[in-house]
Order: structure tokens, then sequence, then C-alpha cells
């Protein structure tokens, strides 16, 4: 058969030769080392916790080794294309620090536009470049038109299926198949001639000569040495409408792009023999390639299952809701990427996650194990290292958009909310009550009149009486100038009057020789004050509170006594 002949006939308006397209994106010129890698999302719906993964990977290998980081929207199955959902991911990944130095980027008007030369970036507007590849791998006889139509192969797919029902024995069966793709193989230029002039439709399928018997080695850079059986199937490179589908389309794109290093979910891990086969059909060096292990997380029975769109922390619109801040999810990230991660963030505390050194070596091979006690945990300690005011403007407007009761107390008044935050911050141990900006409410929503309550009931064990003196005696003793020291003898003397131990070592020797301690005496006037029996240190609290709400809060108790 003439195969450029053919070639001619399938693709009559491309004019382009690899050449020209060698040309027209020329190699990068690097220095040694630098990783050139790319993220490579279908727009088909919200970022999943799953996509963060091997975008961090690809971004801190990228800017760690003085590469390029680019994005590329893969966007060649209209029929599952989301409106708008390219634009939200490249908004929510920068939230999650994933900038990207080239690619489809956004502009001052929300748009995508192109940035840098290996462009476009959409693969739906890549298809003269996908068709010329196409058309010399005709013209080398290493593709073929397919016309059967996409029913007829769902009905050949029927009866295969209905043979099998029949006939256990899968090797006839594969034969069949492969009868099947060989008699498709066996037309005559005249036959393709006529389906053009009939207007019929066709596919563009590799010719797979491979034997899946035989394996060749692989070196994963994640999964490390394996097997990969060589292709046998005759897949689909162009779709009828010229547009390719990803496998065609990663192999085209990679090379010309300058991928040096392929990041991607492990489900791709069974489509690298028509990756390979691809490659090296098409001329091109295999780039490296690292399949990431899925995201897993443990069901009700304690079992490790997928984590699937549907589980709550798989949308990253939920980690905004819920007010995570994203330095604590990238960090977060990190613990589960590199098993080192903690123990370098211990030696540097104060250094960015941006400062760790990225090692491939220790990523995980199997599922990491997502859980939002780790999480929790790692939030807990990058929002304890910030200041007041940056701890004040992320919960103001985590709130305004979340919470907007709350978030109009906290905006109405900014420095006395900072007050709050501030208290407990900045020395060696800081507090850590806050996970999430959600978190904030409960801590110090009593502050705020408008949320104020008596949430927690002072234990029955006490009476009403010590209790009323207790609180009588505070305010008449109290002065809101008096140091922390003062302040506290007072409270001590309040324990002494009423038989309660005002010293720990004392009480501790001999509980039944007192009421209770001074702790419980505290314990009092707190849930008076703050509605709550654990709180941030009362002293404080009385401070920023202002003398006249302290007292009419305290009064506002004893009337209930
Ligand atoms: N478009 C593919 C996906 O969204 C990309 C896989 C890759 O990174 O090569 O899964």
């Amino acid at each position: 058969m003439d195969y450029n002949y053919l070639a001619e006939l399938l693709y009559p308006n491309i004019k382009t030769l690899p050449e020209d397209m060698e040309a027209r994106y020329p190699r990068r010129e690097l220095p040694e080392g630098a990783k050139v890698t790319r993220f490579a999302p279908s727009p088909t719906g919200f970022v999943h916790f799953g996509g963060l993964f091997p975008s961090t990977v690809g971004e801190r290998l990228a800017h760690q080794s003085g590469g390029v980081f680019y994005l590329r929207i893969e966007d060649t199955d209209a029929k599952r294309e989301v409106e708008g959902a390219a634009e939200g991911l490249i908004k929510t990944l920068a939230t999650y620090g994933i900038n990207f130095d080239e690619g489809a980027i956004l502009d001052e008007n929300g748009n995508i536009s192109d940035h840098g030369i290996y462009g476009p970036y959409k693969q739906s507007q890549r298809a003269e470049i996908y068709q010329t590849y196409a058309k010399q791998l005709v013209r080398e006889g290493k593709a073929y038109p397919c016309f059967t139509t996409e029913e007829e192969l769902d009905e050949l797919a029927q009866v295969n299926k209905k043979e099998e029902l029949k006939n256990t024995d899968w090797q006839a069966e594969a034969e069949a198949k492969r009868a099947e793709m060989l008699a498709r193989l066996e037309f005559t230029i005249e036959e393709v001639e006529e389906h053009l002039k009939a207007g019929h439709p066709f596919v563009l399928r590799i010719l797979a000569l491979g034997d899946p018997e035989k394996k060749m080695k692989f070196t994963d850079l994640v999964k490390g040495n394996i097997d990969v059986p060589e292709n046998d199937e005759d897949f689909v490179l162009l779709k009828s409408d010229g547009i390719p589908t990803y496998h065609f389309a990663h192999a085209v794109d990679d090379h010309l792009m300058g991928t040096t290093h392929v990041i991607r979910g492990e489900e791709w891990l069974p489509s690298l023999p028509k990756h390979i086969q691809l490659f090296a059909a098409l001329g091109f060096k295999l780039p490296k390639y690292m399949h990431i292990a899925q995201i897993m997380k443990l069901d009700e029975q304690g079992n490790k299952k997928k984590l699937s769109k549907r589980d709550m922390g798989a949308n990253m619109d939920d980690y905004t809701r819920m007010g995570y801040c994203p330095e604590a999810v990238c960090e977060y990230i990190m613990t589960l990427l590199n098993s080192n991660y903690e123990e370098w963030h211990m030696q540097n505390p104060d250094k960015p996650y941006t400062d760790f050194p990225f090692n491939i070596k220790k990523m995980s091979t199997s599922g990491c194990l997502f859980d939002f006690d780790k999480l929790n945990d790692v939030s807990k300690n990058v929002i304890s290292r910030m200041d007041a005011k940056a701890v004040t403007d992320k919960v103001t407007e985590w709130a305004l958009a979340f919470d907007p009761e709350f978030g109009k107390l906290l905006a109405a008044d900014p420095a006395f909310a900072e007050k709050i935050f501030a208290i407990g911050r900045g020395g060696k141990k800081p507090r850590k009550d806050l996970a999430t900006w959600a978190d904030a409410k409960p801590y110090m929503g009593f502050f705020y009149d408008e949320l104020f309550a008596f949430e927690d009931a002072i234990p029955d064990n006490f009476t009403k009486d010590d209790i009323k003196v207790t609180l009588d005696k505070f305010i008449a003793t109290y002065d809101a100038s008096d140091d922390m020291n003062v302040w506290f003898d007072k409270v001590k003397a309040i324990a002494d009057e009423l038989g309660f131990a005002s010293d720990m070592k004392a009480y501790k020797a001999d509980p039944s020789a007192f009421k209770g301690s001074v702790a419980d005496i505290s314990m009092f006037i707190r849930v008076a004050v703050t509605g709550k029996m654990n709180a941030p240190d009362l002293y404080t609290v009385m401070q920023i509170l202002g003398k006249d709400r302290t007292i009419a809060r305290i009064n506002a108790m004893i009337a209930t006594l």
C-alpha cells in the first residue's frame, strides 16, 4: 500500500511536517539537572485533594532544580468538560502555592491566556500539531484509519461478551479479537476513498505489534523497577473529529514542551505499555515517569479505601469552607509526600515548607493515608506560629464569607479581636487552640455579648452559696488595674475565707481537709465571665473585656443562683 497516498487522503489539509513542529518548539535550554514538569488536568470539575498531590510534587521538583513548571489543560473530551472548571482550577491551585511559570494562566479579566512559547497550552487548540504527527505515522505505516463506528464496536464488544460466556478459553477469545483487528487492517485504498467520499467518519489507530507475554524492564521513579508488558492494543490516536486521545496528546505534548518528568496518578500505570510504544513509534525520547500512589482513607470498619470524589476532604473547596488555611494543607501534603518532612520541620520550625529538600526517594510507593486528625495537628501548629494580626485578618475574612454574623462582629472592632487572638501567642510554647478558622467562634466568641451564653454549668458538688459568696467577694475586691499577682492573691484570699485551699500542695496532701481548692474558686469566676469551664487565661480575659462587662457578667450569674 502507498502509505504516503493514504496519509494525503486522510489528512489533506495538513501541510506541516514533524520537522516544522520541532522547529516551532525548540528544545529548552536549561541548566544541567533542571526538571521540566507539568500539571495536566482535564477541566471536568473541582480540584481534588488527589490532584493537589502530583501538582505539589511537580511544582517542588521543578522549582527546586531551577527548572520549569507549566500548566496544560487537557480538554480533549468536550463531553466531560465543565464550564469554568479550568479557571476555577487555576485559582484554587494558586491558593495552595501552586504557581506556574508557563502555560495556561488567568489574565486580569479572569480569562485563560497562554504564557510561554510552547503553546497553545489547551489541547483543544493543538489539533494541527497532533494531526501533523498522526499523518507522519500513517506515512510510515504505523497508524491506520478505522471506519468501524462506535456503535459497531459496541456491537462487537457485545458479541465478544456473549462468546465469553460460552467460551472460557481467553486465549481463543483474544485471538478472535486480534483477527477482527487484522481484518480491519486489510483495506484497500479504493475502500478508503469510497468511505471518505461517502463522508464516513474514521478514527486513527496505532498498529500494535507488541507481544504482551514479553515484559520490558522499566524504572518508575516512585514505583521502582517494574515489568511492563508490550502493547498489543490498536488503540485510538485521533478520534473521528481529529481530536486526540489522552495517550497520543500526552506523547506529542510532553515531547514538544520538553517535559523531563511526567508526574501523574498511578491509575495511569496500566497505560504505560501504550505510551512506551507511542514514544518509540514517534521517535521521541521517553521522559522519566513518576506514578504517584493514590490517597487512601479509613472507612467506618477501619479498612483502607481510596479517597473518592464524594468523600469529605476530597474537594479543595471543602477546605476553604471548613476554614483550613492553605499553608497548613500544604504542609500536611508535605508530611504525606515525604516521610522525613516532619523530622526536618521539627529541626527547622520557622522555615517555610518550600525550603525543605523534597526527595523523590522518600515518597510512599503504596497509598498515603488521609487523616483529618493529623491535618488538624499540623494546622494547629501552623496557626500557632502566626501573629495576632494575621490570625485576626484571616478569621475575619473567612467568617465574613461563611459565618457573616460572626464576621461582622469581628470586623466592627479589629483591634479588640486582635487583643483576643494575641492571648498566649508569641512565646516559645504558643497556645494551639485553632485548627481551622471555624474553631475561632467556639474558642473566643464569648468575648462578644451577642454570642455569650452560660454554656457550661458548675458541677453540682459545690453549693450555690459558696459560688454566690465567691462571686460577691470577687466583685467587691476587683480592681482592673491590679497586676496579675495582686489579682490572683485576691482570688486566693477568697479561697481561704471559704475553706477552699489556696495552696495546691496543701490541698493535694489532704483534699478532705478542704471544700475544694483555689482552682475551683477560679472556675466559678471563669464560668461566670466566659460561660465555659475552659477558656484562655482569665486575668487576661478580664483585661480585654473591661471592668464593666466583667462585673455585669458576674452579676448575671449571681442572679441565676
Ligand atoms: N489529563 C490527565 C488527568 O487529568 C493527566 C494525566 C497526566 O498528568 O499525564 O488525569
